[in-house]
C-alpha cells in the first residue's frame, strides 16, 4: 500500500491511497481540472481512482467531488450529515451513504470512518487498510478523543492535523472570534495539540509520520516539524510536512 498528497490546507485537501488495483481519493477540495493535474504529478490518470472517501462539507474537501464523481463515473462515500449539509449534488454524482462507525470495503482496501468534533454536521476521519498495513488520518478535528486514539494507535502511517501554533494564532491578526473557532473544541488541532495526541499512541509500527492542514497564517513547517518529533524522539527531518502546493509525494508501506 501506498499513498501521497495532492495538496493539504486550507484551500483545498486531497490525499490518495493506493492497494493493488484499488485507488482511493480522501477528500476532493480542489477543482476538476486541478484534481487531474495534481493526480498527474502523481502519475496517476484520473480514470484510476475507484471512489471518493469524503470527511466533511467544508468546501476545501468537498469541493470538487461531485463533479469529479460526475465526470469519471465513481462513487462519494460520505455520512448522512454532511450530504445534507452539501445541498445541492449534480444528478450523474454517485452516493454511497456511510455509517461513521462502520467499516467497509472498497477492492483491495479496508475503510474504518470515525467520528471527530468539529464544526460540520456529521464530521469524519478514516483509518485505511490493505490488510497488513493501516494509514490512519486526521485533520479538521478541535481536540482529540479516547476514541480518535484508539483508532490511530499502532498505524503504521500517520496523516496528523497541525494546524496551526497556538501562540502565533493568538498573537496574530484574525478577529477574536475567529481565532475562538479555530482554537475551539470544534476547530482545529494545534502543534502541541497533535504532539500530546502522538504522545499518547502505540508508536511501534510506525513507518511514517506526515504533518497536515497547516494553517499558512498561523503556522511553519518547521514548528510542526518539531512538535512532532518531540512526542516521536526522532530527528525533525523524520517528519513528513504536506503542503497546500504541492502535498506530498508517494510514501509506501513495506
Ligand atoms: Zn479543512
Ligand atoms: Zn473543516
Amino acid at each position: 500500500m501506498r499513498f501521497a498528497s495532492l495538496g493539504s490546507g486550507s484551500a483545498g485537501n486531497a490525499l490518495v491511497a493506493e492497494a493493488g488495483g484499488t485507488v482511493l481519493l480522501l477528500d476532493c477540495g480542489f477543482g476538476l481540472r486541478e484534481t487531474v493535474v495534481r493526480l498527474a504529478r502523481l502519475g496517476l490518470a484520473p480514470e484510476r481512482v475507484s471512489a471518493i472517501l469524503i470527511t466533511h462539507e467544508h468546501d476545501d474537501h468537498l469541493g470538487g467531488a461531485f463533479r469529479f464523481s460526475a465526470r469519471y463515473r465513481i462513487p462519494v462515500y460520505i455520512t448522512h450529515g454532511t450530504l445534507v449539509a452539501a445541498g445541492k449534488i449534480p444528478r450523474e454524482a454517485t452516493i454511497e451513504v456511510i455509517d461513521s462507525h462502520r467499516a467497509f470495503g472498497i477492492g483491495d482496501l479496508q475503510v474504518h470512518p470515525y467520528p471527530v468534533p468539529h464544526d460540520a454536521r456529521e464530521p469524519v476521519q478514516y483509518v485505511l487498510g490493505d490488510g497488513a498495513y493501516r494509514l490512519g488520518v486526521l485533520t479538521d478535528t478541535g481536540t482529540s478523543t479516547t476514541h480518535i486514539e484508539a483508532m490511530l494507535t499502532r498505524c503504521e502511517a500517520l496523516v496528523l492535523e497541525c494546524n496551526h501554533d497556538l501562540d502565533l494564532l493568538m498573537n496574530g491578526d484574525y478577529p477574536r472570534s475567529l481565532k475562538q473557532r479555530i482554537g475551539g473544541r470544534l476547530g482545529h488541532l494545534d502543534n502541541e495539540t497533535s504532539s500530546m495526541l502522538l504522545g499518547r499512541l502505540d508508536q511501534s509500527r510506525l513507518q511514517h509520520v506526515v504533518a497536515a492542514h497547516l494553517s499558512e497564517k498561523n503556522n511553519r513547517p518547521a514548528l510542526a516539524r518539531s512538535a512532532l518529533s518531540k512526542a516521536m524522539g526522532c530527528g525533525d527531518d523524520w517528519i513528513g510536512v504536506a503542503d497546500q502546493a504541492t502535498g506530498f509525494s508517494w510514501r509506501e508501506l513495506m
